[in-house]
């Protein structure tokens, strides 16, 4: 792929005429393995970003939409036995990210390191703490206008330190993750706050949360955060919380 203009002459139209090389004569890395699918996925979504930030008419959206055509444009793989005897599998060996905060492409590999880091961190705290139970908790408010989801999120962090700073805060360990989904209305912003929880063994015996509590303990935490009156509160929020636990023992 050949770029004759330079990062600083790119214009909107420039970018937005832009395609990515995918000539007839070269085999896409879908055509070889299953994970060519899913990299074009992440990257299409990266072109529909780099487009909506090329039309922003502002030049640091612009210098992002040049990065993130840029990103990801060549992987280099490697060919690496498996154990099984004449079995290859492709390895990610070198490519160019473009880091921007919102690209697809590199949401998803960060989200594959933090899970890598996540599983390989795991089993030796399940080796160092067989008996304790664990929960999945999913914390979230009423959907909010894209505009307002960098303050939601914000106040969404303070109100789980809140939370998590109760005398009734069950956890003697945590794992947080956020997540923004797509309201059903197409247009909204969903935040979700997920956490897997450890608690004590005898969680589910002595001092156990009920649903109920659970969503009292984040109203309780949310409001002050968020400076509402106490009446409009129960209109704007609302909390939902699922529990999958398992032990060592189950
Ligand atoms: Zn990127």
């Amino acid at each position: 792929m050949s770029h004759q203009a330079s990062e600083g002459n790119l214009t909107a139209a420039d970018l937005s005429l832009q395609k990515f090389s995918n000539g007839e004569d070269v085999a896409s890395l879908a055509d070889i393995s299953p994970i060519g699918k899913i990299w074009d996925k992440h990257r299409a979504n990266a072109d529909k970003i780099a487009y909506y930030y090329s039309t922003s008419g502002e030049n640091s959206f612009l210098n992002y939409a040049w990065r993130m055509r840029m990103c990801a444009d060549l992987l280099e793989f490697q060919l690496l036995p498996e154990p099984t005897a004449g079995i290859f599998k492709l390895k990610l060996s070198n490519a160019r990210f473009c880091r921007v905060r919102h690209c697809p492409v590199c949401q998803w590999r960060r989200s594959l390191m933090w899970k890598a880091r996540a599983y390989k961190i795991l089993p030796q705290v399940v080796a160092d703490y067989p008996k304790y139970r664990w929960l999945f908790i999913t914390l979230t408010v009423k959907n909010c206008q894209i505009q307002q989801l960098r303050e939601t999120l914000h106040e969404m962090n303070k109100a789980l330190k809140r939370l998590s700073e109760l005398k009734a805060w069950p956890a003697k360990g945590w794992i947080k993750s956020i997540e923004v989904t797509k309201g059903k209305d197409g247009i909204s912003a969903h935040p979700h706050l997920h956490i897997l929880a450890m608690v004590q063994p005898s969680y589910f015996t002595h001092g156990y949360i009920s649903h109920a509590k659970w969503v009292a303990l984040w109203q309780k935490c949310l409001p002050k955060i968020l400076g509402l009156k106490p009446r409009s509160f129960r209109t704007a929020f609302y909390l939902s919380i699922w529990f999958i636990f398992h032990s060592s023992d189950r």
